[in-house]
């Protein structure tokens, strides 16, 4: 399993570099790192996991935070404004964002991510509120794939974005903004309520 050494952590050049498109069928290297990647997300759910191995919670971690530089990731991302709660939990290789709505928002507490260390609170990061994308999903459970199209919104289509950036070598601290500088029109996927702060990183 991946633990806190093994992610590629902000500075290294090659989380900066765009990945390359997956090779189907999977490769043995690509299937492992595939199963690696969903599992750390898995583990990291579990706080006493987390402690355990002394990881820190995720809900996405992509294959260049690994120091695989190919086109996958793993999320795994409740949607927490959705009545049900729904769980957006999938490997995913070789996206292709096909639809960006025109509507922007971003997370008020602002973003995180494994491979960053230092704060960066105060500063958030606009995305695309719906997105619809293309790609191939592998299950888990019976390691088939199929290509599917995604349509997401609000939380879990941040997740996909910031991943997606992974993807093409962009961190989400390259798009950091103060709430006061951004367009009026981009609002917040919803407002902070203190009790209730989410600390998971992505
Ligand atoms: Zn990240």
């Amino acid at each position: 399993m991946y633990l806190d050494k093994d992610i590629v952590k902000e500075g290294a050049p090659s989380l900066n570099e765009k990945c390359e498109r997956v090779r189907l069928p999977l490769s043995k290297n690509d299937l492992e790192v595939a199963k690696n990647l969903f599992q750390y997300l898995i583990i990291s759910e579990n706080e006493e996991m987390c402690t355990k191995y002394g990881i820190r919670p995720g809900v996405g971690i992509a294959a260049p935070q690994v120091g695989q530089n190919i086109r996958m990731f793993a999320m795994n991302a409740t949607d927490f404004l959705d009545e049900k709660q729904t769980k957006y939990t999938f490997l995913v290789i070789n996206p292709e964002i096909i639809y960006r709505s025109p509507e922007m928002t971003y997370l008020p507490g602002g973003e995180g991510c494994l491979s960053v260390t230092r704060p960066t609170e105060g500063l958030v990061t606009p995305r695309n509120l719906k997105i619809i994308a293309k790609c191939s999903l592998l299950d888990m459970g019976t390691l088939k794939i199929k290509t599917v199209k995604l349509t997401l919104f609000g939380y879990p289509a941040i997740v996909f974005q910031h991943e997606y950036d992974h993807l093409d070598g962009i961190l989400y601290t390259s798009k950091m903004f103060k709430i006061k500088d951004l367009d009026e029109k981009i609002q917040p996927l919803y407002t902070i309520n203190e009790d209730n702060e989410e600390e998971d990183e992505d």
